[in-house]
């Protein structure tokens, strides 16, 4: 049997911060003890931590879509305070919403014989969900926690869980 990864997508202050760059609404604040209390519980269990950050150069064309954030070298891009990064917990750097694409997910994944993943953060409809679906690609089961996920459109945060569940087979989990 393999093991089990906490993945803990994009908890920075950009998105988190009511101040941040793109932030994400009073939901997004609410996840925040039920993230670290899910953290704290996987790291008692010895499942690989996984933290995931939106990383971008700035001229980066996602830009084009949204406001800019998450700047590389800019304490926006930096994970919230509330949440303790230790040092062997696994990070990677995304600059698409994917936490596979143009990262070393696989190869972490593959080497910790990871074959069941936990996600936590934000937004759902977003990096939660692109992440999930290419979990859905390589048959790696995906457990999404309802409680420690949100999106600043709610509508868009329902309708990603509800596809998440019945089209890429995610469990979800309250
Ligand atoms: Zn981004």
């Amino acid at each position: 049997m393999g093991r089990i990864a906490l993945l803990i997508v994009d908890m920075l202050n950009d998105f988190l911060d009511p101040a941040g760059a793109l932030y994400c609404g009073d939901d997004s604040r609410r996840i925040i003890p039920v993230v670290r209390e899910l953290l704290e519980t996987h790291r008692a269990q010895d499942s690989v931590i996984i933290f995931v950050s939106d990383h971008h150069a700035s001229d980066d064309r996602e830009f084009l879509l949204f406001p800019p954030h998450c700047v590389q070298g800019t304490p926006g891009a930096a994970t919230i305070p509330e949440i303790e990064v230790r040092s062997g917990d696994h990070h990677i750097y995304k600059n698409r919403y994917s936490a596979f694409y143009g990262t070393d997910l696989d190869e972490i994944l593959r080497r910790e014989s990871v074959d069941e993943v936990h996600l936590a953060g934000v937004c759902t409809s977003i990096c939660v969900m692109e992440t999930t679906s290419d979990l859905r690609n390589r048959d790696i089961r995906a457990i999404v926690h309802r409680g420690a996920v949100a999106d600043f459109d709610p509508k868009a945060h329902d309708f990603a869980l509800e596809r998440m569940e019945k089209i890429l087979g995610a469990e979800i989990e309250d």
